[in-house]
């Protein structure tokens, strides 16, 4: 037996009406604050993302599908949603359209994981990108509108925390402030840590050992590294976030694990959470426009998985709408009826009205407990007497009522029963 791959999974149809749900109010806050959709291809050019999100990361070291195609073009299944955005962006020239230029997308992501509850191979985010405004409005305007979108979901107990990392000016500074601090403990970092004070410190401060966030909490802040602009962008930003009245803190150990961001980066977890907590994360990522060949362009997104957030409505007991389904049953009793319910069937369909009929066992009471398994709120039954007359039996499955009608007037009962 085949079985997916380990860390996929099937979405079967019982968990589709989480999705469905996520994905209307998706579409609802977008349009509340005018982002258009994009869709991008499934894989890019490795460069793309080694470039973007920088080689020494967790997700360009460890966690790519990276394969070479049959024409020798080496390619990467998406880990992540931004650069394609920003490639698309660049490729179609959209810095010649009003600024900012605002898109989301709800795409599959791929990065080579331990699965584990909460992190798989292969998910699903929904992340939005604005491009062509530097002002620390955009940015308190991203995170209200990460912040409404879960308000939209009656999700409760949520964090947000908020950090700057400084600009490519201060940041250098910050960074051997960070590392000189580190080395004095580097004997007793986790081995992953060694290789980070190297290659990544940024990282140093997020790493969930025990002992390595005991030194990571009293490790040197980047706000007190801020140049005047980062300073005052910061500033300003939390000053919106007040008037938004976000409950936001500030948390000195938030860096993410992406290279590209500058300035603002911020996240929301629930409150009770563990390390697969994180529901989605974003931040600013002014140099990252120019730094894939276009001009200098600020820029700012943010992203989250929509697993965590199916996992978190159902850990929150959150009803959600069920999916339409068809609600009328069509059984016959006897060859002749057949016929006429083949063609009754269609014509509810073709009327917009969802109808299951001609199945399970030949006997009227084997019909009705189909119906019933199909949870359906009516059964047209039609024989031999109702085929000679031109009439239906209507049956309400609630209330086990039945009448006889007309079959020119079913339409309209149903019409209005359903309603
Ligand atoms: P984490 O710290 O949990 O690894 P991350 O910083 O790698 O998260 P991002 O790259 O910011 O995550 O992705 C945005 C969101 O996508 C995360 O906040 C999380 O909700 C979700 N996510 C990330 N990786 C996975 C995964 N492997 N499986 C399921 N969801 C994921
Ligand atoms: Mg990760």
């Amino acid at each position: 037996m085949y079985r997916a791959p380990r860390g996929t999974s099937d979405i079967l149809p019982e968990e589709q009406a989480y999705w469905r749900h996520i994905e209307q109010k998706v579409v609802n806050v977008c349009h509340l604050y005018g982002y258009e959709r994009i869709d991008t291809p499934t894989f890019e050019d490795t460069r793309l993302f080694s470039r973007s999100i920088g080689e020494g990361t967790d997700i360009v070291e460890k966690e790519m599908y990276t394969f070479e195609d049959k024409g020798g073009n080496q390619l990467t299944l998406r880990p992540e949603g931004t650069a394609p955005v920003c490639r698309a962006y660049l490729e179609h020239g959209m810095h010649n359209l009003p600024q900012p230029v605002k898109l989301y997308y709800m795409a599959p992501i791929f990065r080579y994981e331990r699965p584990q509850a909460g992190r798989y191979r292969e998910h699903y985010q929904f992340g939005y990108e604005a491009y062509g405004d530097g002002a620390p409005t955009l940015d308190a305007e991203v995170i209200d509108m990460a912040w409404q979108f879960f308000s939209s979901l009656n999700l409760h107990r949520l964090s947000l925390n908020l950090n700057s990392i400084g600009c490519r000016k201060c940041r250098p500074g910050y960074l051997a402030t960070l590392k000189d601090y580190y080395s004095k403990y580097a004997q007793g970092l986790c081995s992953d840590c060694k290789v980070r004070l190297e290659r990544n410190p940024l990282r140093l401060l997020d790493c969930k050992q025990p002992l390595c966030q005991e030194v990571a909490s009293s490790a040197p802040r980047s706000i007190n590294y801020l140049c005047p602009e980062c300073d005052e962008h910061f500033n300003r930003l939390q000053g919106y976030l007040k008037l938004l009245e976000l409950p936001f803190e500030v948390n000195h150990r938030l860096v993410r694990g992406l290279d590209y961001y500058t300035r603002t980066v911020f996240e929301i977890k629930p409150e009770a959470g563990g390390a697969q907590s994180t529901i989605g994360g974003g931040g600013r990522y002014d140099d990252l426009i120019e730094e894939l060949g276009g001009k200098p362009t600020p820029a700012i997104g943010f992203a989250m998985g929509m697993e965590r957030i199916a996992l978190n409505l159902k850990k929150q007991g959150i009803a959600i709408p069920v999916l339409p389904r068809p609600r009328v049953f069509i059984a016959y009793i006897g060859d002749e009826a057949r016929d006429e319910v083949v063609k009754l069937a269609a014509r509810l369909r073709r009327a917009g009205i969802g109808a299951i009929g001609v199945v399970g066992g030949k006997s009227l009471k084997a019909q009705l407990r189909q119906a019933n398994n199909f949870a359906a709120s009516y059964t047209v039954i039609v024989g031999e007497q109702e085929v000679r007359t031109n009439t239906v039996v209507l049956r309400d499955m609630v209330t086990s009522e039945q009448i006889t009608i007309p079959t020119g007037e079913l339409q309209g009962r149903l019409n209005t029963g359903l309603r």
